[in-house]
């Protein structure tokens, strides 16, 4: 390990790698730490989930200002990194249907919602959902033309590629294990893969860590009062070219979203939804492939680990879609992949702040969903909240 850095981030999962391409074009010296054997290896929440990139209209004002604000500005600028990097990425649209009276007047609300937050909406009826996707059935749909699909492993990579051609160096299979606070900036304690362990110093850091950013938090402040209650998303897929009832035309179809009562508290979530995916051949074209997947069926991880089978039955995945999709079998249905996310306890918003134990730490906490959406926007936001 290199003797000192101007700034240190930990964990390279998209924010990490959004963070170290933008702080090394501002000609900062930047070290990312990675836990897992490199970026884009490895369980993280960026390499299992959606690659949805999301419109913007779950998010409100005033109980999720951060997502509201950076899932908007992120989906714009994320697109134009996409096509200027040819990383894989359609404007695919998104559906969020209704399919009986109450969830229509939901929509009504969501519908003020996205305008509020300047997102591209409109109200389409029973007729005009099919003339979009004609196997789903729904008695109303908000229709999201911003709404897409991006190759999240793909993205990651070219943003480490990037940031490393700019200087930033990434250091894998090195935990950070503890942080202290120096006169003149911050040790940093690691522990590499063979058990090893070394320190270095840095003048600022920031905790992008993912499922284990409460733990960071805590290195540098043990008062920190922040829990990540990791949340499950387990995924099916099936191929819309198999039978005719399940042809698609590439859109994401989500239901109305809910709000669901746990012990933890009251959550909200998306629903299960149907996800196209990306094909992509060897020179790197791309085009909208056959697998649509249909998830995230959630449930409460059993650790921040627990990214191996046990899906929940099939029936299940099935329930939550055949309404909306009623080609649909629960035999067309195969296991896709499970993915953990960094959901905070009785925090709805992401939570940004510099630890109240030492400012030099910058803690970038509960970066759930739309994170992936969100990164070159929260990226953006650091830069400018700690270099002006
Ligand atoms: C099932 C699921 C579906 C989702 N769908 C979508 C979607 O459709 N659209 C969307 O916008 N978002 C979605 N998200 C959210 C999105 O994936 C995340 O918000 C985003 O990937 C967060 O990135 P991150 O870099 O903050 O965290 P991560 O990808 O988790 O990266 C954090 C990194 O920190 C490393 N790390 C942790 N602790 C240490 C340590 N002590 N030392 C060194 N390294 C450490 C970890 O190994 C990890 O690589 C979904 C998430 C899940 C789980």
């Amino acid at each position: 390990m290199p003797e000192g850095f101007a700034i240190t981030v930990v964990g390279a999962g998209v924010v990490g790698c959004a963070l170290a391409l933008e702080l090394a074009r501002e000609g900062e010296e930047v070290v990312v730490l990675e836990m897992n054997p490199g970026v884009s290896r490895g369980e993280n929440q960026s390499s299992r989930n959606s690659g949805v990139i999301h419109a913007g209209l779950y998010y409100d004002q005033e109980t999720r200002p951060l997502k509201a604000a950076l899932c908007v500005k992120g989906n714009r600028i994320l697109y134009r990194f996409c096509e200027r990097y040819g990383v894989p990425a359609l404007r695919t649209g998104k559906l969020v249907v209704a399919t009986n009276r109450e969830e229509c007047s939901t929509l009504d609300r969501y519908l003020g919602r996205a305008l509020e937050n300047n997102v591209p909406v409109r109200m389409l009826n029973r007729e005009q959902v099919r003339e979009y996707e004609p196997r789903v059935r729904a008695e109303a749909a908000l229709l999201l033309p911003s709404s897409g699909i991006v190759d999240p492993a793909a993205l990651v990579h070219k943003l480490y590629a990037l940031a490393s051609s700019a200087g930033a160096q990434f250091v894998s299979e090195t935990e950070v294990v503890g942080i202290s606070s120096l006169t003149e900036g911050l040790e940093v304690k690691v522990r590499y893969r063979d058990g090893a362990e070394g320190s270095f110093s840095t003048g600022r850091l920031v905790n992008s860590a993912g499922l284990y950013c409460d733990r960071v938090a805590r290195m540098v402040d043990p008062a920190s009062p922040y829990r990540v209650d990791p949340l499950r998303g387990e995924a099916m897929k099936f191929y819309r070219t198999r039978r005719p009832e399940l042809s698609m035309s590439g859109m994401n179809v989500y239901p109305t979203p809910r709000k669901v009562i746990t012990d933890q508290g009251v959550y909200f979530t998306v629903g299960v939804h149907l996800t196209p995916t990306l094909d992509t051949d060897l020179q790197g074209n791309f085009s909208l492939g056959p697998v649509v997947t249909v998830g995230p069926l959630n449930r409460q991880a059993r650790s921040r680990g627990d990214f191996g089978g046990g899906f929940q039955p099939v029936r299940e995945f099935h329930k939550q879609v055949c309404g909306f999709f009623p080609g649909l079998r629960e035999e067309d249905l195969e296991p896709h992949q499970a993915g953990i996310q960094s959901r905070l306890v009785a925090n709805p918003d992401w939570v940004f702040e510099f630890s109240p134990a030492d400012p030099r730490c910058l803690n970038l906490l509960g970066i759930d969903s739309p994170g992936l959406t969100g990164a070159l926007a929260i990226a953006r936001w650091v830069r400018t909240t700690m270099l002006g």
